[in-house]
Order: structure tokens, then sequence, then C-alpha cells
């Protein structure tokens, strides 16, 4: 079964105007899409599609959890997220391809399908920098994972000094 069906509207007979929509989005929806960053999550999402005469407004407002991968340690990292995006969907009797504000319908589609521009609205919300904050988020680094990484980090400084070395070393008996 796909698990987003249930994010196609139909649209036929729509009437001009203000149309509420509620959506709930969790595993299921985001192993549909191929993004590492994103992997998991549950968040509510509010859509108010506003149908004019010409064109149709959607705002989705998505709030929940997401999980992502801390961008210290590497492990699993649960975040709060808020955020709202405005698309705009215009009909069109021609092909027009879509750009990144403006999706094109054709006059003759009577539904379209959400879940890329939910999807779009959660990873546009992703803070950049996502990583495990006890402050911040109450969440704790690896420690072990931390520990392996600066040790592994020395290797490579003192690596870096040896090549030098035998590089400079290497010079210096070539030129006698
Ligand atoms: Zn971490």
């Amino acid at each position: 079964m796909d698990a987003l069906t249930d994010f196609i509207i139909p649209i036929v007979g729509l009437k001009l105007g203000d149309h509420p929509y509620q959506f709930q989005v969790n595993g299921q929806f985001f192993d549909e899409f191929d993004n590492t960053e994103l992997q998991n999550g549950n968040l509510d999402v509010d859509l108010v599609l506003t149908k004019r005469s010409n064109l149709m407004e959607l705002v989705f407002r998505v709030n929940g959890q997401i999980e992502s991968l801390c961008d210290r340690c590497g492990g699993e990292l649960k975040l709060p997220l808020q955020h709202e995006e405005m698309r705009i969907v215009k009909f069109s009797q021609e092909d027009y391809t879509d750009t990144d504000e403006i999706f094109i319908l054709g006059k003759d589609e009577h539904e379209i399908d959400v879940s890329h521009m939910i999807y779009e609205t959660i990873a546009l919300g992703l803070p950049s920098r996502r990583a495990h904050d006890k402050s911040l988020n109450g969440q704790l680094c690896d420690q072990e994972v931390l520990e392996k990484l600066s040790e592994y980090q020395d290797k490579e400084e003192s690596n870096d000094v040896d090549d030098r070395w035998s590089a400079l070393k290497k010079l210096l008996t070539n030129k006698e």
C-alpha cells in the first residue's frame, strides 16, 4: 500500500475560500523519501487551502518531533519542530514545469498530492545545527563515540607530523 495516498486532496468542485485539512506524519511517511537527515518523526500538519479564482494558496503548519542524526557524535537525535510554509498552486492549460515557489496543475487535474509539500515544509524547518545539547534539547552525546573520535583525530595529527618529517628527511637524503 502506498503510504502517501492519505495526502491526496480532491479539488474538483472546491468552493472559493478557505478549506482546512489535517494530516498526521509518522515513520511510514518518512520511509517514502530518501533522506538520511530526516529518518523518522511524529508531526501534526495543519493545512489551510485558500481557493481563489485563478490559483490556490496552501499554508502548511507542521508541529511535532523529528528524528535526525547528531552532527557531533552521529547518534540519534530527537528534535522538536514547528514550521510554516506557503505554496502557490496555479492552474494551467499548457504544460509548464514547476518552480520552487509555484506548483503548476494541469486544468484537468482533479486532485493534488501534498505529500512533497509537507515533506519540504518539514525539511525547511530543520535547524541547520543539529546536535545533542543538554540545555537546548536535554540530550547528551554518546561519550564513547566522542572519545573514539578525538583519539582518531589525535592519531591523524601525529601521522601528519610523521609524514612531514619523513618528507623532509627524504629531501635531505636526496641532497647528499
Ligand atoms: Zn551527539
